[in-house]
């Protein structure tokens, strides 16, 4: 079976990248896109015979799933809209607050969806790394993680970056919000135990590069995923929403898409 994908955003880098990526492919085929009536492009012809339009519930209605790497407040409306379509969706947006979780956690109930701060397959096999070794290592070794992103990321630190501090949480049997931290600056006093920082650096066009430090008594250990192309995230997003497509309701991760989970 071919799903059906609109597409959110498509004047967006990931948008584009979607489309592009959807090219050629047999499981996943374009037949909408949607965009903020005040974004450039709208009305011009993005993949074959389908142009950007404003109308979310008019591209809603002609789709299977929906593919969603736009803004919170975007994927906020996108999520409330599709909950009267009953519409699958694939959510790659990050920077989410509680008021665009809950829109997402209606959706879940009604419609399946796949979301994931990360859809590349690396990374997601970074988290299970990142786990097994903030287990075998414990919180003696302190755990940090530091990103870096192009100039033009709004949100920080990244949702990767945040996962895998969520790993490594996970690995140590302990609540991430009660160790996490997220920079320095000033008398911050020596590292307590435990705890797990989150740096980020901006600049330049660089896509995505994560990296979890584990520092012991003389030795370290570094687990690096650098992605060079958001080619890698367009084609994990399609992927999953070929797989969503199928599904019952319910909210899903990249894990249960690779069958890793
Ligand atoms: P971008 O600014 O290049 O594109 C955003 C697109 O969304 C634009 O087309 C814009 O017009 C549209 N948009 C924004 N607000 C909207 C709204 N309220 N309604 C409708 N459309 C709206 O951003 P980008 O670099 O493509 O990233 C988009 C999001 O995807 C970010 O949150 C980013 O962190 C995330 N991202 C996730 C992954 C992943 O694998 N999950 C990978 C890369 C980026």
């Amino acid at each position: 079976m071919t799903a059906r994908i609109c597409v959110l955003g498509p004047s967006g880098r990931m948008g584009r990248a979607v489309i592009d990526a959807a090219a050629g492919r047999g499981d996943v085929r374009i037949t909408a896109a949607v965009d903020r009536s005040d974004a450039g492009g709208l009305g011009a012809e993005v993949a074959d015979g389908v142009r950007a339009i404003a109308d979310l519930d008019g591209g809603l209605v002609s789709c299977d799933v929906y593919v969603d790497f736009t803004s919170p407040a975007g994927t906020r409306a996108a999520a409330e809209a599709a909950v009267r379509h009953r519409r699958a969706a694939v959510i790659g947006t990050t920077g989410l607050g509680a008021g665009d979780d809950a829109a997402i956690a209606a959706l879940a109930e009604v419609a399946p969806i796949v979301i994931a701060a990360n859809f590349s397959l690396g990374v997601n096999l970074v988290l299970g790394l990142v786990r097994q070794a903030a287990r075998a290592l414990g919180p003696e070794w302190d755990a940090e993680v530091v990103e870096t992103h192009h100039r033009a990321k709004r949100d920080a630190p990244s949702g990767t970056a945040l996962m895998i501090a969520r790993a490594i949480a996970a690995g140590h049997g302990v609540d991430y919000d009660q160790v996490k931290r997220h920079t320095r600056d000033g008398d911050v006093g020596p590292r307590p135990r435990g705890e797990i920082g989150v740096s980020a650096v901006r600049g330049g066009d660089v896509v995505g590069e994560h990296t979890a430090y584990f520092f012991g008594a003389a030795e370290r250990l570094e687990i690096s995923h650098r992605a060079t192309s958001r080619s890698i995230f367009a084609a994990g997003a399609l992927r999953a929403a070929a797989w969503v497509a199928g599904q019952p309701p319910g909210r899903y991760d990249m894990l249960d898409v690779l069958g890793l989970q």
